[in-house]
């Protein structure tokens, strides 16, 4: 046996002397230096296998604990929005902030199909003075889903970079817009049962979505879709729009929601 090798040496470095020899030994079949080779590359496959089945079950793990704190964070930031709209009402004689102007106050009726990525557009809205904070505009599934996905929108502006500014909008049948149905929140009989403002995506989707994520409101309608809840999170697969959507109701609380019950939430009952 030539001990002069690395992988002797390596060997006896790790066999802890003779009563590791005396182990690892009576494994030994045939030729000493080849069997201890063969095992010690057994060994190795073993390690990889085990290593394999580990990243197997953790990554996934560690995917959707990464997509739990986005989820959470989400409902932190449309807590805050039912919480500025509240603050909002009560010094507003109940009535709601337009859902056209309720963020940019250049907003009208225009589409403005690159402002949620425009770094320069500033927030001017009525709203604006009672949710501060840029962090609460954004969902963090959406920041990371934009990156990649943030070019390919409906009338992208190629000179305008991709910096994410917001991913929520108001609901077009609250306020003074063109929309809307109800002017204070006195009209709106079920608080609870009537969405505030939810999340919304930046990418068409046919019969459901055609004009996403523009001009900060959601109009759900039944029959011609424009907009729609974004429902992202909690996906079915690789389906961006098979999950649900976070939404705060007028009445403060935040709950999540599907694609198919967005009219019945949105038109104010
Ligand atoms: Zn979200
Ligand atoms: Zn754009």
């Amino acid at each position: 046996m030539n001990r002069s090798t690395l992988a002797d040496w390596f060997f006896n470095v790790v066999s802890f002397g003779d009563g590791w020899d005396s182990y690892w030994g009576s494994y030994r079949v045939g030729d000493d230096t080849v069997n201890r080779r063969a095992f010690t590359l057994i060994e190795l496959l073993v390690v990889i296998a085990v290593i394999a089945v580990l990243m197997s079950v953790l990554i996934p793990a560690l995917k959707s604990a990464k997509e739990q704190a986005m989820f959470t964070v989400c409902r932190a930031n449309l807590k805050s929005y039912g919480l500025a709209g509240s603050i909002y009402l009560a010094e507003n004689d109940a009535r709601f902030p337009n859902a056209q102007r309720w963020l940019y106050d250049i907003g009208g009726q225009a589409v403005v199909p690159c402002r949620w990525h425009d770094a320069t557009s500033q927030a001017d809205g009525s709203l604006w003075p009672y949710l501060g904070h840029m962090d609460v505009h954004m969902c963090p599934l959406f920041h990371v889903l934009s990156r990649s996905i943030g070019p390919d929108h409906l009338r992208h502006d190629q000179s305008i970079p991709i910096d994410p500014q917001f991913s929520y909008s108001m609901n077009a049948y609250l306020g003074f817009g063109t929309i809307g149905v109800v002017r204070k929140i006195t009209e709106v009989k079920n608080t609870a049962a009537v969405l505030f403002f939810s999340e919304e995506n930046c990418w068409t989707i046919p019969g459901v979505s055609s004009l996403p994520l523009n001009n900060n409101i959601l109009w759900i309608q039944r029959t011609n879709p424009f907009n729609n809840i974004a429902t992202y999170h909690r996906t079915k697969g690789s389906d961006l729009n098979s999950g649900v959507a976070n939404v705060v109701f007028v009445d403060g609380h935040v709950d999540s929601a599907l694609a198919e019950d967005s009219y019945e939430i949105a038109y104010p009952k």
